[in-house]
């Protein structure tokens, strides 16, 4: 069998793949990412937070993105019934940016791994990794390329960025089971023809809660060719055997807002679900590997804080692992696990109380404090690792006492 070597292999060129590809080649790395498919390829995962602009512009991809001309965001809308609430990012607790994109996951995957490719990132398309082998002193991946050949990668170390095909949990049996219930969503993109004087704000993406069912909340995310991304979430059993289709226009025209915002719209894109997409692991790293993004532990939709995730784990573990390469002691505990968890721990916080309707009280207070509105703003906007801010550092306590306190007015 062929033999290939590299100094570090990613599996997967999605965000968190391209991104600490970027990365490493800028600290100076040699590295090869198997990609499985051709790009551009959908993905969902389309309203990014401004958190996410930072490891975009430290990853040297920044002008690319920005000349990309995606959809423009600044915030996030949140409507259930006749309530109403907007946050703009740009008026947040924590420093940094407070913009972003909304943008076709297709394109905007392609342009990263584009950027990787330009920095000298080797991306081998239609080449899947089918087995790993962490036994020896390097890491060896077992892959088979377009044609059908199989031949080995030898590296001095592996991050697995597969994302959805969480290559490294089931090869190494590192899935635990996630605590969240099984939620699903059905999906998919129309031409939304939503009338300039709709009321509706293109810069931010809208979340619908539905009027009677407060766990049940829709996604309306629109791009900057007057298309949108529509999604509907909610547990497993309170979907039916119909057509995704057909179940999710049902589902939209039950949120009055949204069925008079979409009442032109042109529904010209086959639906698609997901079921169960949150997951967990045993470890994020081990010797000779480390996972980053939703090949770690993926919680939910609702916050769009899966690629900002996806990026910070990028950024997190490329620190780590260029210290190691160059002979210094790391520990990833630490330095990688330790700090990934603490942002996603406070997202966990805020999951949970929008499910449990805590957070969606908060939101729709109509008297809310400006301080307290800037640090909630802040997390919104992905600044989920800002220990600064109290709702990050005691994100439980907080959201309770807040929640304690809307409900006296
Ligand atoms: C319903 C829903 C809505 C979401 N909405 C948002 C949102 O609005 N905003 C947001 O930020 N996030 C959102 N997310 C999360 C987002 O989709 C993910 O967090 C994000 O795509 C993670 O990026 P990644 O690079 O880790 O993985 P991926 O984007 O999944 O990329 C992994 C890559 O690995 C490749 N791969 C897989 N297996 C192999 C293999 N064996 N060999 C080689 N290559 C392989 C795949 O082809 C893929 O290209 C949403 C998720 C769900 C379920």
């Amino acid at each position: 069998m062929r033999q290939d070597k590299s100094e570090v292999i990613i599996i997967g060129a999605g965000p968190s793949g391209a991104v600490a590809a970027g990365l490493l080649r800028r600290a100076g790395h040699a590295v090869t990412l198997i990609e499985k498919e051709t790009f551009p390829r959908f993905c969902i995962g389309e309203s990014l937070l401004p958190q996410s602009m930072e490891y975009i512009e430290a990853a040297g991809m920044l002008q690319d993105v920005v000349e990309a001309g995606f959809q423009f965001k600044n915030g996030a809308a949140f409507a259930c019934d006749k309530k109403h609430a907007q946050f703009d990012f740009r008026k947040k607790f924590s420093p940094g940016w407070g913009t972003t994109y909304q943008v076709q996951r297709g394109p905007f995957d392609k342009v990263l791994a584009d950027a990787a490719a330009r920095m000298g990132a080797e991306i081998r398309y239609q080449h899947e990794v089918t087995a790993v082998d962490l036994a020896g002193d390097k890491p060896v991946v077992t892959v088979r390329s377009a044609s059908g050949e199989a031949y080995t990668l030898t590296g001095e170390f592996l991050f697995d960025a597969s994302g959805y095909g969480r290559v490294l949990p089931r090869l190494l049996d590192l899935e635990t089971p996630s605590e969240l219930p099984v939620r699903q969503a059905i999906f998919t993109h129309i031409e939304d023809r939503v009338a300039p004087d709709a009321g509706f704000d293109r810069e931010k993406i809208l979340i619908s809660v539905h009027p009677e069912k407060r766990d049940i909340w829709y996604w309306l995310i629109p791009f900057s060719n007057g298309r949108s991304s529509i999604g509907v979430v909610g547990r497993r059993e309170q979907f039916d055997a119909r057509e995704d289709a057909e179940q999710l226009r049902a589902w939209v025209m039950e949120a009055p807002n949204l069925a008079q915002l979409l009442q032109h719209a042109k529904w010209d894109t086959p639906a698609q679900h997901i079921i169960g997409y949150s997951a967990n692991v045993k470890t994020l790293y081990g010797r000779h590997f480390a996972l980053l993004g939703n090949a770690t532990e993926f919680l939910d939709p609702v916050f769009s804080s899966g690629v900002t995730i996806a990026f910070k784990s990028a950024y997190l573990a490329v620190k780590t692992l260029s210290r190691q390469l160059a002979g210094e002691m790391v520990d990833w505990e630490q330095e990688y696990a330790q700090l990934l968890m603490t942002g996603v721990n406070a997202f966990r916080a805020f999951v949970n109380a929008w499910y449990d309707c805590r957070l969606q009280d908060i939101i729709f207070h109509a008297d809310k404090q400006p301080e307290i509105e800037r640090m909630i703003s802040a997390v919104l906007a992905g600044y989920a690792w800002d220990e600064k801010n109290p709702f990050v550092a005691k994100a439980e306590r907080r959201l309770a006492s807040l929640n304690a306190a809307c409900a006296l007015d």
